[in-house]
């Protein structure tokens, strides 16, 4: 009888405990059974820290300061061949840009980039030189293996899949937002890398945001692989990884400058 007893007043103790401290939380409007407490008061709902980051646009160029300048139609100091790692010998223009030099081959970043943000600005030659695949082809692949599709589209017609602003094979733009053949078009892009785990797993796709000239065509589209020519996409796993630029070697002619990334964490 005595045991019950004890036992009864603590098991009356440990429910009161309970509700004194949900009392306490209700006090506090931290929870109540159905959830959190509605906020009385606008600070309740304000937070000060961290503060984030402040970053300025340079007035003259728009570049942000925390960027990378990749290209700014100076020298190729960021860039090599993709095929021996030698010196680029693409075009330096006057004005700034770069044109692909026929047949070199691509180039690539001498850096590796994971998560990124990044500027490119590009234009087809301004005298149209084949149909199809074979006008202004070129291509900004993330990761040196996820191409963001460059031709120039201006009434010419192509698998919509493979168009200008596609991620090659796989994602077909919302919308084509080219400039007038020969003008000057840009692209913003928000890239997430894929994960892979230790089995070489791949645990959480790439993901890509595309802005053509400020109009939104790729919208957090899931990168499903590789973005083969011939064949499905590929999940190799891989590490941070140059940014790649295609010469698609059918004398394409597309120039590009003003190439800045910002890495994100
Ligand atoms: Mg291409």
């Amino acid at each position: 009888m005595k045991n019950i007893l004890i036992l009864l007043l603590a098991f009356v103790f440990v429910v009161s405990c309970k509700h004194n401290s949900k009392e306490v939380e209700l006090e506090k409007g931290k929870a109540t059974d159905a959830g959190p407490v509605e906020p009385t008061k606008p600070e309740d709902t304000e937070i000060w820290e961290p503060k984030p980051k402040v970053v300025t646009i340079d007035e003259e160029t728009g570049i942000p300061s925390d960027a990378i300048v990749l290209f700014n139609g100076e020298n190729f100091n960021e860039w090599v061949s993709a095929k021996d790692s030698s010196a680029v010998d693409w075009i330096l223009n006057a004005d700034k840009s770069m044109t692909v030099k026929d047949k070199y081959g691509d180039i690539q970043t001498k850096r590796d980039f994971g998560d990124i943000q990044l500027h490119i600005e590009w234009k087809s030659p301004t005298d149209v030189r084949g149909n199809g695949q074979h006008r202004a082809n070129s291509g900004v692949f993330l990761q040196n293996r996820y191409e963001v599709q460059v031709l120039d589209n201006n009434d010419n017609d192509t698998y919509v899949n493979g168009q200008v602003g596609s991620i090659y094979k796989q994602s077909i733009p919302l919308v084509q937002a080219s400039s007038k053949t020969g003008e000057w078009n840009a692209y913003d892009m928000v890239y997430r890398a894929p994960v892979f785990n230790e089995m070489g797993e791949k645990t959480t796709p790439a993901t890509i945001t595309v802005l053509h000239n400020g109009v939104l065509i790729q919208d957090h589209v899931e990168i499903k692989g590789t973005t083969e020519f011939i064949g499905w996409p590929k999940n190799n796993p891989h590490n941070k990884a140059p940014i790649k630029l295609q010469d698609h070697g059918d004398n394409s002619g597309v120039s590009y400058r003003n190439i800045w990334v910002r890495e994100l964490n």
